[in-house]
């Protein structure tokens, strides 16, 4: 692979691999929205954008493929995602190198990103052969009770650029199994990469042969109004929406208004907990990673430290060795930890989270801007903020690599701090003591969606149910039984005897 800064470059290559993965030239040179790489900051490709004629004809043929996908059998629609996971693995490299021009991420980032997709569609094919429900015990003589899973209906996915095809997969491959087709709004700021995904899942349906109704998957390029066309249509019966809590509070309130189900995946706000029992090398590699990993821009990125007061100032001594020398390039250079942040508005919202943070009594290591290619690129040094209390920024989520540290005396109060943010995403505690992470651990520790033990908050698997509490919206996605929210449950009674006996005795002789 070419390391290159050159803007000119950095076009060839987009168009290159989007010919590779069979992207129709008119989706990605006609003009319309200009797409820019944060590598460089400038233009590598223009799309056009979705009408709102568009998204109802989508999903109308959506919902016309569900009527029929809905009747094959749910192991022969893992086969089409057996399938989409073989194209993924072939088409690893490329579509990995175009999340790192688009998104910025390092390399193996990107790479990552794309094995995460794999990862989806292999539990994806096992899943489609346990789609079950349950039998239970019935109070009536010669009756049976049992519950089914049915398709839902057209899934609805809107997703953030951060994770710009990984999101798609855990909402897709699940959905697919279990028989629902799927309308997908990618970032606005990420579009190249959802139409490379949509061309490798068409090379996937290519080989499965005609089980698969047209309209199985669908991209619609565009911005908020577009995701709202998704949102507002009754025919989308599940939402899945990943992004900002200002977002989802908008997504969730119109899907509720009209009885659909939002699954919502937004910001976090996430800290770790180093308690004096830590393994401290152990923990200064995993926060560097947590917080500095991604440029910051993970919604489960590491960004509050709450250390016991006994190890705070070695530790922090540490951490500032680390942020001083860590190294911020291009993310096509294979030494380069941090790569750039999406734009000028993440830069400036940077900014201005430091200057709150340093009025608010913290003291500011790093967070400089760093010249690697020009001005239209927003690279930035990571910053490691001292406060004196949980305040001001500290409480909200700054998509950038800020990471503010605070000291505590005891567990409750760590705990408590930790709990004392409106976000629920992800946590973690540094501990070889069993009793402190078992408290971590309970019900009266962390109150987030994900709490690790000797890791960082960030970088899930995808066999357990991601997602957060609070203001991260309560959804689960991917692995464990996330599967049930694209489905609907069906309980049924079933008599076998001859008489006709009510539940709970009620008497009815007519
Ligand atoms: P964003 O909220 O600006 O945009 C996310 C998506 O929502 C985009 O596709 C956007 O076009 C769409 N959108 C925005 N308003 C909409 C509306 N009213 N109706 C329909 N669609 C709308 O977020 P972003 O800047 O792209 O991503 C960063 C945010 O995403 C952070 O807050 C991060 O924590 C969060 N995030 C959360 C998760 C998670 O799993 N919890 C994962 C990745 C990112």
């Amino acid at each position: 692979m070419p390391d290159t800064l050159s803007a000119a470059s950095l076009r060839d290559e987009t168009a290159a691999i989007l010919r590779q993965t069979a992207v129709a030239e008119a989706e990605f040179g006609g003009g319309g929205r200009s797409v820019r790489s944060p590598i460089t900051g400038e233009a590598i490709a223009s799309v056009r954008d979705s009408t709102a004629d568009e998204a109802r004809e989508a999903i109308g043929r959506a919902h016309a493929a569900f009527l029929r996908w809905r009747l094959v059998p749910a192991p022969r629609r893992g086969e089409l995602v057996r399938l989409l996971g073989e194209e993924l693995r072939a088409h690893k490299e490329l579509l990995g190198r175009l999340v790192t021009i688009e998104a910025g991420k390092v390399v193996s980032e990107g790479l990552g990103e794309v094995q995460e997709m794999i990862d989806i569609c292999d539990f994806a094919v096992g899943l489609s052969r346990q789609l079950y429900g349950l039998t239970l015990p019935s109070e009536r003589a010669d009756h049976r009770l049992q519950e089914q899973w049915h398709p839902a209906g057209v899934v609805g996915v809107i997703s953030a650029f951060n994770f710009p095809v990984a999101v798609w997969s855990w909402n897709a491959a699940l959905a697919l199994v279990c028989g629902d087709p799927v309308v997908w709004k990618p970032s606005e700021k990420t579009p190249l990469t959802a139409l490379a995904t949509q061309a490798i899942f068409r090379k996937a349906v290519e080989r499965f042969g005609a089980d698969a109704p047209d309209g199985l998957s669908t991209v619609l390029v565009g911005d908020a109004s577009v995701g709202e066309a998704l949102v507002d249509d009754g025919r989308v019966p599940v939402v899945s929406a990943t992004g900002s809590t200002r977002m989802g509070r908008a997504v969730g309130q119109c899907v509720a208004a009209r009885f659909g189900r939002a699954i919502l995946e937004l910001g976090g706000n996430n800290a770790s907990i180093v308690t004096p029992s830590a393994d401290l090398d152990l923990t200064l590699r995993a926060v560097a990673f947590g917080a500095m990993g991604t440029a910051g821009q993970r919604c489960t990125t590491l960004r509050r430290l709450i250390v016991h007061e006994s190890v705070h100032d070695a530790l922090v001594a540490k951490l500032k060795r680390v942020y001083e020398t860590i190294s911020v390039g291009s993310p096509t250079q294979s030494d380069a930890l941090v790569g750039p942040l999406i734009d000028r508005a993440a830069f400036e919202g940077m900014q201005k989270a430091l200057d709150a943070a340093k009025a608010a009594g913290g003291t500011v290591v790093g967070g400089e801007r760093v010249d690697v290619a020009g001005e239209d690129a927003f690279y930035v040094r990571p910053a490691l903020v001292t406060m004196p209390a949980q305040t001001g920024p500290v409480v909200e989520e700054t998509f950038a690599p800020i990471l503010y540290v605070l000291k505590y005396r005891d567990l409750d109060e760590a705990v408590a701090l930790q709990n004392g943010v409106p976000q629920g995403l992800s946590s973690s505690i540094f501990a070889t003591d069993i009793r402190e992470v078992e408290r971590f651990l309970s019900a009266a520790g962390s109150d987030c969606g994900i709490a690790n033990v000797n890791m960082g908050p960030s970088g899930a698997e995808i066999g357990g149910a991601f997602g957060g509490e609070k203001e991260t919206g309560g959804g689960r996605e991917s692995g464990s039984d996330a599967w049930k929210a694209y489905m609907r449950r069906q309980t049924n009674a079933v008599n076998y005897g001859r008489s006709l006996p009510l539940a709970q005795g009620v008497r009815f002789d007519v």
